[in-house]
Order: structure tokens, then C-alpha cells, then sequence
């Protein structure tokens, strides 16, 4: 198969730089999902990966070839869009044999090849059926299947699953996992969809305004932050950032939240990386809202917490808690907890809140990079 290397790419389109100086390198075999808000150059990255637009600097090397100049047909790639186009005259079968037809491939070649993807994909028994008749999720099959039937050195799909209801998308996410793994190709998967990023990704690449922010496992993307956006944009619901200074309390050096009475210990290993990052621009402290526990007591807990609302979802109840307000502003200083449903609150009570404090993540405020 293929490894893919992007190196200082490139792209505007008059006065928008779509891709701002990427550089990513994906192995072959592996699974890298595209990540991040719309608008924020994934399709064109894929694109350009495509063949579809050229860079305007920067070099794209497949298997260490530099691919610049090559056509879309001469780059052995497959790409599967977020609107599948399918021949809508043609049969299932005509549809996904269309490629090999293309290219000339022996008849008997060709039959076995599209049966065995039909099977793969579980679309078999609608070969004979015109598109016009086929379920969503059919025709995102065949779409794949047109795909997968040239067996190309690397996949390129946008999107794939955008139209299919929720239901079908869970079952297409883990049968595309599934035949990733059989056929062991590079691919590269665009979404703006964290759940389905973390579920399929081998590496996350999360991109924002054309800039690759990080790309590591869905465990270290989602654990180790590198930034305050990537931090607020994976998770759901998102990481609570708090504005934050740091001060000493009782001869400790101390995180103290901004406009609140909250005041966090810092253990040593914390404090060291305070003192190597000598830039005190301000910070930010970002914590998880399932790193947070609530009790109805203060046992111990030193912060305190008035609910502010519940959000019923079923299996867990996120609760928006007041810690304090914005000196100028009057404007609430927030935190989102997740609460077991067992544990009964309404709205108004006070409760008290333990921060984990490994589970802390401290950003400089000015650069936002992680600080730890
Ligand atoms: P979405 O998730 O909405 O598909 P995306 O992350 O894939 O978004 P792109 O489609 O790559 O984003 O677009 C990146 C930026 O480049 C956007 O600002 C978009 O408006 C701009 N852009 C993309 N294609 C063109 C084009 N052909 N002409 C002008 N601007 C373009």
C-alpha cells in the first residue's frame, strides 16, 4: 500500500488560505481521521492529497514519490464524497464494476472482483437493483464498493457517512473500521464528528482555520491536549476553561480561579513546569467535567457551588454550576459536571466539588499552549 507525506504545504483561494503550512506524515496501513469545524480545511487538504487542486507551495509525496504535477487517475487513489454519485441507469453490480470496466479488466476478472466486495459489504442480494431503489446506507456501500473495488494504494473519503441516520451510522462507522482492517489500506477519513473520529482513527489530525493543531492517538488527543482549541473542541460536553492566576496562600503557590474563592494546590511536578514556563502571560485551567466529583457535603471538598441548571440525558445528568461572577461583566463563572442521576440535586442547592488533580490541564493564556 502507501505512506503519505505532506510537507510545508499551502493552499489559498484568492485571499483565503485554506491549508496553512501543513506537514504530516501518515504511514502505510493506517487510519488517519481529519477533524475539526467547518470551513477549516479538510476537503481540501484530501483534495490536494487527491490530485483535485494543486498546492500553491509545498511538495505531497506518495511512497516517496513526489506526486505535484500528477493527474488524479496517475496518483492510484480512491475517493469516496460526502454525496455519493452513483450511476443512476446503472445496476448495483454495473455501478461497481464501472472502474475496472474503465481500465479494461478481463470480464471474469471483474465478476469475481465485484461479488467479493458485494459480500464484504453485505450488498449481495441488491446487485440487480437500480440506485433509485437502494436505502441510504446501500448506496453509501456502493459508493465504497466502487471504491474498494480497484483495490488502490490509499483511500480518501469525505464525509462518507454525513446523510445516513444516526442508527446506520453507527453500523456503517464499525463496518468501515472493519473492512479498514481487513484490507489494510491508508486511508484518510474527514469528519467533523469527534465520536466518529475517536471511534475510527488509528491518529487524529484536528484542524483549525487550515492549521494541523494535533495529530496523535484518539487516547492522547483526547488526554494530553496540546492547546486550549484543541482542549475545548474534543469532548462533549467540552472541557471547562477557567481563567486562572497563580498566587501563594499560606506560603503554597496556589492556582487561584479568576473572579471566584476557588484555590487549587499544585503538586511539585505542577509547580516545576510553572517555573519553566517564565512567560506568566495569565492561564487557563482546563478540566473535564467527568474529572469532577460532587457531594451534597463538603467532606473534605473545598469548593463550593451553586446549581445553576440539570440537563437530564438519561445515563448521566450534566449540571451547570455557578462558581462565582465576572467582577465587570456580572457575568457567572461557569463549570459543567457530570453527576450520576442517583445523585439529586435541584436547581440553587449548593454543593461541594473535588477537582482530580492529575486530571488538570494548564494553559498559557496568551500562546494557548499546554503548559501540563
Ligand atoms: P466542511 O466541513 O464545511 O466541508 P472543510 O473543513 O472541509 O469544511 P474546506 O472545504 O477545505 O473546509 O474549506 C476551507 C476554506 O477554503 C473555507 O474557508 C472555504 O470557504 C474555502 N474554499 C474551499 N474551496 C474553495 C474554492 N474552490 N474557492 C474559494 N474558497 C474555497
Amino acid at each position: 500500500m502507501a505512506n503519505i507525506k505532506l510537507q510545508n504545504i499551502v493552499k489559498r483561494f484568492g485571499d483565503v488560505v485554506a491549508v496553512k503550512d501543513f506537514n504530516l506524515e501518515i504511514e502505510d496501513k493506517e487510519f488517519v481521521v481529519f477533524l475539526g469545524p467547518s470551513g477549516c480545511g479538510k476537503t481540501t487538504t484530501l483534495r490536494l492529497i487527491a490530485g483535485l487542486e494543486h498546492p500553491d507551495e509545498g511538495e505531497i509525496l506518495i511512497d516517496g514519490y513526489l506526486v505535484n504535477g500528477l493527474s488524479p487517475a496517475d496518483r492510484d487513489i480512491a475517493f469516496v464524497f460526502q454525496f455519493y454519485a452513483l450511476y443512476p441507469h446503472l445496476s448495483v453490480y454495473d455501478n461497481i464494476a464501472f472502474p475496472l470496466k474503465a481500465v479494461k479488466v478481463e470480464k471474469s476478472e471483474i465478476d469475481e472482483q465485484v461479488k467479493k466486495v458485494a459480500k464484504i459489504l453485505q450488498i449481495d442480494n441488491v446487485l440487480n437493483r437500480k440506485p433509485s431503489v437502494l436505502s441510504g446506507g446501500e448506496m453509501q456501500r456502493v459508493a465504497l464498493g466502487r471504491a474498494m473495488v480497484r483495490q488502490p494504494k490509499v483511500y480518501l473519503l469525505d464525509e462518507p457517512m454525513a446523510n445516513l441516520d444516526a442508527k446506520l451510522r453507527i453500523d456503517t462507522r464499525a463496518e468501515i473500521k472493519r473492512l479498514q482492517h481487513e484490507i489494510g489500506a491508508t486511508t484518510i477519513f474527514v469528519t467533523h464528528d469527534q465520536v466518529e473520529a475517536m471511534s475510527l482513527a488509528d491518529r487524529i489530525a484536528v484542524i483549525h482555520q487550515g492549521v494541523l493543531q494535533q495529530i496523535g492517538t484518539p487516547h492522547d488527543v483526547y488526554n494530553k491536549p496540546e492547546n486550549l482549541f484543541v482542549a475545548g473542541f474534543m469532548g462533549m460536553p467540552a472541557m471547562n476553561l477557567l481563567d486562572a492566576e497563580i498566587t501563594s496562600h499560606e506560603g503554597k503557590i496556589v492556582l487561584q480561579l479568576s473572579h471566584t474563592t476557588v484555590q487549587l494546590e499544585l503538586s511539585q511536578q505542577q509547580q516545576s513546569h510553572l517555573n519553566a514556563n517564565t512567560q506568566n502571560n495569565g492561564y487557563v485551567l482546563g478540566i473535564r467535567p467527568e474529572h469532577i466529583t460532587a457531594s451534597r457535603e463538603p467532606a473534605g471538598r473545598k469548593i463550593r457551588a451553586d446549581v445553576h441548571l440539570i440537563e437530564p440525558l438519561g445515563s448521566v445528568n450534566i449540571l451547570d454550576l455557578m462558581l462565582g461572577t465576572h467582577q465587570d461583566t456580572q457575568e457567572p463563572i461557569l463549570l459543567r459536571v457530570r453527576a450520576h442521576p442517583t445523585f439529586l440535586v435541584e436547581l440553587r442547592d449548593t454543593i461541594w466539588l473535588d477537582f482530580k488533580n492529575d486530571q488538570m490541564h494548564l494553559f498559557d493564556s496568551k500562546t494557548e499552549q499546554a503548559i501540563w
